[in-house]
């Protein structure tokens, strides 16, 4: 049996709250509250508690998918990067920045956050980004 704690944030929603998975044989068994996390201070909400369960859910997405004469096939990462940015690239130089715009998530961390409306205005060149938690 291997046991393993591994430390990290909750990606459930902005808050970001320190949390510790328990991993036994390679399967994350248990969510635990970081006590040593200033944002959530040992605490966890309902969904924190149980963010494990969507982790190895058997419905979850794990490869990429790309839509080809309306279905949609199995790709690999590679082939899933370079559909986008080379449709990002054609819609951008066909039609100019401000045709593009971004949506993020508060299921992403901030540092992912920051990254896509960094992504948004230094390579693509629009200011055309929002977030679902503003709703
Ligand atoms: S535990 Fe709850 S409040 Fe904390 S980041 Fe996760 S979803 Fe948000």
């Amino acid at each position: 049996m291997d046991l393993d704690m591994v430390l990290t944030t909750c990606p459930y929603c902005a808050c970001g709250c320190g949390m510790v998975l328990e991993v036994m044989d390679g399967k994350i068994i248990r969510t635990l509250p970081s006590k040593t996390s200033p944002t959530n201070r040992g605490k966890l909400c309902i969904k924190g508690w149980n963010v494990h369960e969507f982790i190895q859910h058997r419905d979850r997405l794990t490869k990429p998918l790309i839509r080809e004469n309306g279905s949609f096939r199995e790709a690999s990462w590679g082939d899933a990067f370079n559909r986008a940015a080379g449709e990002l690239r054609r819609i951008r130089d066909t039609y100019g920045p401000d045709s593009i715009a971004f949506l993020s998530s508060a299921r992403c961390t901030n540092e992912e956050n920051y990254l896509l409306q960094k992504f948004a205005r230094a390579v693509i060149g629009t200011n055309n980004v929002d977030h679902c938690a503003r709703l």
